[in-house]
């Protein structure tokens, strides 16, 4: 259940949040479909990391909100192929890496845009026909291959869980998630890094918490219901 705690002002919201979430954990404010006004109010309460999973909404709201120079733009949707240079252009982090293909890409694109966003690999843990992503196995068989793209910054791992879990699965997907990473971690690779991990939405944010994420994606707690046009 999504505690959205409805009377609260954002600033109250994210207050709360802060006593919840460790300072070490960067806090992402999912701003899809929420206006650039309620975004100065997050900022006004500290928030510094704003999550975006449109390409076009993120450009006209990093226009909107250029005056807010030390904001960190992170998109968090599925990055289609026509889609990358702008990426690259927008964001200083894409959390959704998901195919070779789309790793080659980027390695083609990064010198010409003279922009390289930190990336992380979007892992499915768990069948899910809905959601992007590699399998454990296929993302084993790709690592090697991902490690000689020496144009990317690969930073770690981020997953979506699917819908229908109970609690306890949810922590115990993101604690495999949490162990992929660590095993990843002690390999020797030549430019991958498996350090941070984005897990965790307002449904299962605790969850992932426990599983020592670095980034949580909250956007319901702290924005309230989104209206989706
Ligand atoms: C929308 C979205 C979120 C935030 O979801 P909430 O339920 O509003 O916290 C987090 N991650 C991704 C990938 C999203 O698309």
């Amino acid at each position: 259940m999504v505690d959205c705690n409805s009377g609260a002002s954002i600033a109250q919201r994210i207050a709360t949040l802060r006593q919840r979430v460790p300072a070490s954990v960067r806090l992402i404010a999912v701003s899809k479909y929420i206006s650039p006004e309620m975004m100065r109010q997050a900022y006004a309460a500290g928030i510094r990391d704003f999550g975006e999973n449109r390409i076009q909404e993120a450009q006209a709201k990093r226009g909107e909100l250029a005056d807010l120079t030390d904001i960190t733009w992170h998109f968090i949707g599925h990055l289609q192929a026509n889609k990358v240079r702008a990426a690259l252009e927008t964001f200083d982090w894409i959390h959704t890496v998901d195919s070779l293909k789309l790793a080659q890409r980027l390695q083609a694109l990064i010198p010409a845009v003279q922009n390289s966003p930190k990336l992380l690999l979007q892992v499915k843990l768990r069948p899910d026909p809905q959601k992007y992503g590699w399998t454990i196995s296929e993302l084993t068989a790709a690592l090697p291959e991902l490690d000689q793209l020496t144009e990317l910054n690969i930073q770690g791992l981020m997953t979506i869980l699917p819908l229908g879990l109970t609690p306890a699965e949810q922590l115990l997907v993101f604690q495999e998630l949490h162990n992929l990473a660590e095993t990843w971690q002690h390999q020797a690779w030549q430019h991958l890094s498996f350090q941070e991990l984005s897990m965790g939405m307002s449904s299962d944010y605790p969850f992932a918490l426990q599983a020592q994420t670095t980034m949580i994606r909250l956007g319901q707690v702290i924005f309230g219901p989104r209206s989706i046009p």
